[in-house]
């Protein structure tokens, strides 16, 4: 153990492990099978790294994706360990120079697709090199239950075969019970250690908003992260494009991104979002598998996907570095009707279980119960506490009125009244008594529910009527969307059943929105200004050495030294995150831009 502390400090910088990964490690270091499942952002690639560099001989660890591996592998050379990766994009020259240091035995980690790894040639190539251990990252490539089934990763079976006394470890993120026996079948794994954190990422906020003014409702999150990197998503192609010209034409530095684009021009797009040339990126699902960016703060979804698993997956992507970052979920009610249209066409078995998905998606949405608490109790976990601090029911951003049943009724009333045959705005005129000529000349100004709700606006009422339709109280039919009431709705007359309406946010409280807890930690004692003026230095040295910014230094680190302030090469060493060989690389820059700042802002330096 002592000797994975030391590694851990020495390579990457940091003091103590994450949960889980002391027990991962101590697997792979007694070469005991493992499966561990962490979340996104948990911390699973040093598990195996770690014990990697330690232990003699060299880690073959499998990846699906090139994008992956070179991410992987730059960010290990950077904090100088020596690993390598070997695929097919690489010249002949480069693979045979990766050979030959694989045959001298140079190298600590090797990254592989599947398919190379399983060719004969190359097994009987590799039981020449001392091995220490085969780790299988995303491993739940391997399930055709999961959301990312890889036929290639089926063949990784007979390594157990071709290397009996190696361990294999398996490493995914992927919470269901299914995916984990899968793996544990498919590898022949021998008494596996199953390792499974949780599931909660405390540091990501989760907010859902019902989608009234979209672009205002996206420009307001992009507007609380100006500079920051984040990705916005659509369900089609078409809101790709429409919602970059939108946002570029207001200012906004945005690229977009989906399959129907050419191949060079979304290569383009992702590399200027890696590389923090651009800070949004708007796209279709097409984004995000490969993509490693730790530091993305904020994933807005336009539109509700079909599942939580999805929901979970996509949103994930924001805060992998651990700090605090935002995922905002803008739905409608017509998004659970269209992706029901879409399953109309599936066979029932197939159909019954996407529903049940989809309802649970839609009621994530819908619901004033902590989002946090309700993603895990769908995944069979629990999050142990009544507050999470970080979603907008636990912040209190979601105001419910307390006694809505009355409203609901006037409202549900109404519909009836006008003979169930108006739209929702039609309706909500009515109800605040509006004097507009169409009503007038329907008479419906003399209707005994005309007015009844005349202390609200429109806005608000309209609202209201939403939500109903969202709770099934109400329902949109036809071509105009003329309100009915629905068998629920009628039991909220006979006041059987209490619906849920939201009393909107006023402006006031909007300035004064509470922060998370993770918000609150993660900026503590940070100087902002310096953060930026390191965020600068690292920029200018990861355009020099063509890396991703994140990859000479996470955001966490930045920060840390923004805290910190220190002055000398041993103040240095002490940030998280700063590693011998970073300190050796970067130290002389980052000291003298803390230098300059602490002196022409008459700030006092640390160590
Ligand atoms: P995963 O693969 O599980 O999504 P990563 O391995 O990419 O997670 O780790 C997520 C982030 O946490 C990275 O920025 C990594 O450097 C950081 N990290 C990993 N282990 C530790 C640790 N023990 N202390 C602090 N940060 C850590």
């Amino acid at each position: 153990m002592e000797r994975f502390e030391k590694a851990l400090k020495k390579y990457w910088g940091y003091e103590s492990f994450l949960p889980h990964q002391a027990e991962a490690m101590i697997c792979a270091g007694r070469g005991r099978d493992s499966v561990v499942v962490l979340p996104t952002g948990g911390g699973k690639s040093v598990c195996f790294q770690v014990p990697a560099v330690t232990l003699t001989g060299m880690a073959v660890v499998v990846s699906p994706l090139i994008s992956l591996m070179k991410d992987q592998v730059d960010t290990l050379v950077e904090c100088g360990i020596s690993a390598a990766r070997l695929d097919s994009t690489q010249t002949p020259g480069e693979q045979s120079g990766i050979l030959k240091a694989i045959a001298e035995k140079k190298l600590k980690l090797l990254y592989l697709a599947p398919e190379r790894l399983v060719s004969s040639s190359f097994i009987e190539f590799l039981k020449k090199a001392e091995l220490s251990m085969i780790a299988v990252d995303e491993a739940h490539c391997v399930s055709m239950w999961g959301h990312d089934f890889r036929p290639e990763y089926l063949q990784l079976g007979i390594l157990k075969d071709a290397f009996p006394s190696l361990a294999i470890h398996a490493y995914t993120a992927t919470a269901t019970e299914q995916v984990r026996n899968d793996i544990i079948e498919q590898l022949r794994l021998k008494d596996p250690k199953v390792l499974v954190g949780s599931f909660d990422r405390p540091n990501l906020v989760y907010k859902v908003q019902r989608r009234s003014n979209l672009i205002k409702q996206i420009c307001s999150v992009l507007d609380r992260h100006e500079g920051e990197s984040g990705v916005i998503y659509c369900i089609r192609r078409k809101d790709v494009d429409q919602l970059y010209t939108k946002l570029r034409s207001k200012g906004y530095s945005v690229a977009p991104y989906h399959a129907g684009m050419g191949g060079e021009e979304r290569k383009r797009n992702q590399d200027d979002f890696i590389n923090e040339k651009v800070d949004t990126i708007v796209a279709t699902i097409a984004f995000g598998m490969g993509i490693d960016k730790s530091n993305v703060r904020y994933v807005i979804h336009t539109g509700m996907p079909k599942s939580l698993e999805h929901y979970q997956q996509q949103s994930g992507r924001a805060g992998r570095d651990g700090l605090e970052a935002e995922c905002c979920l803008f739905y409608s009610g017509r998004d659970y009707g269209i992706w029901k249209s879409i399953l109309e066409d599936t066979e029932p078995k197939v159909h019954q279980i996407a529903a049940e998905k989809l309802n649970a998606m839609y009621n994530y949405c819908t619901s004033v119960s902590c989002r946090h608490d309700t993603i895990l109790e769908y995944f069979g976990q629990q999050l142990g506490s009544d507050n999470c601090s970080a979603c907008d029911v636990c912040l209190g951003e979601l105001d419910c009125m307390e006694e809505p049943l009355e409203t609901a009724q006037k409202i549900i009333s109404c519909v009836l009244r006008l003979g169930e045959r108006f739209g929702a705005d039609y309706t909500a005129s009515v109800l605040t008594g509006s004097r507009e000529q169409r009503i007038v000349e329907n008479g419906h100004d003399s209707l005994s529910t005309y007015g009844l709700l005349s202390d609200f606006t429109k806005r608000i009422v309209r609202d209201w009527i939403e939500q109903l339709a969202e709770q099934r109280y109400l329902q949109k039919a036809g071509e105009f969307n003329v309100l009915n009431v629905t068998e629920k709705g009628w039991s909220v007359l006979k006041a059987e059943r209490t619906p849920r309406l939201l009393k909107p946010l006023k402006k006031r409280e909007e300035k004064h929105r509470k922060i998370s807890r993770a918000a609150k930690e993660s900026w503590e004692g940070v100087d902002r200004e310096l953060f930026e003026v390191l965020r600068k230095s690292r920029r200018t040295i990861a355009d020099r050495k063509g890396v991703p910014a994140y990859v000479v230094f996470g955001d966490a680190a930045l920060r840390d030294m923004a805290r910190l302030k220190p002055s000398s090469i041993e103040g240095f060493l002490k940030v998280s995150g700063v590693g011998e060989t970073k300190s050796r690389q970067y130290g002389e820059v980052f000291l003298s831009a803390i230098g300059e700042y602490c002196s022409a802002s008459s700030s006092k330096p640390g160590d």
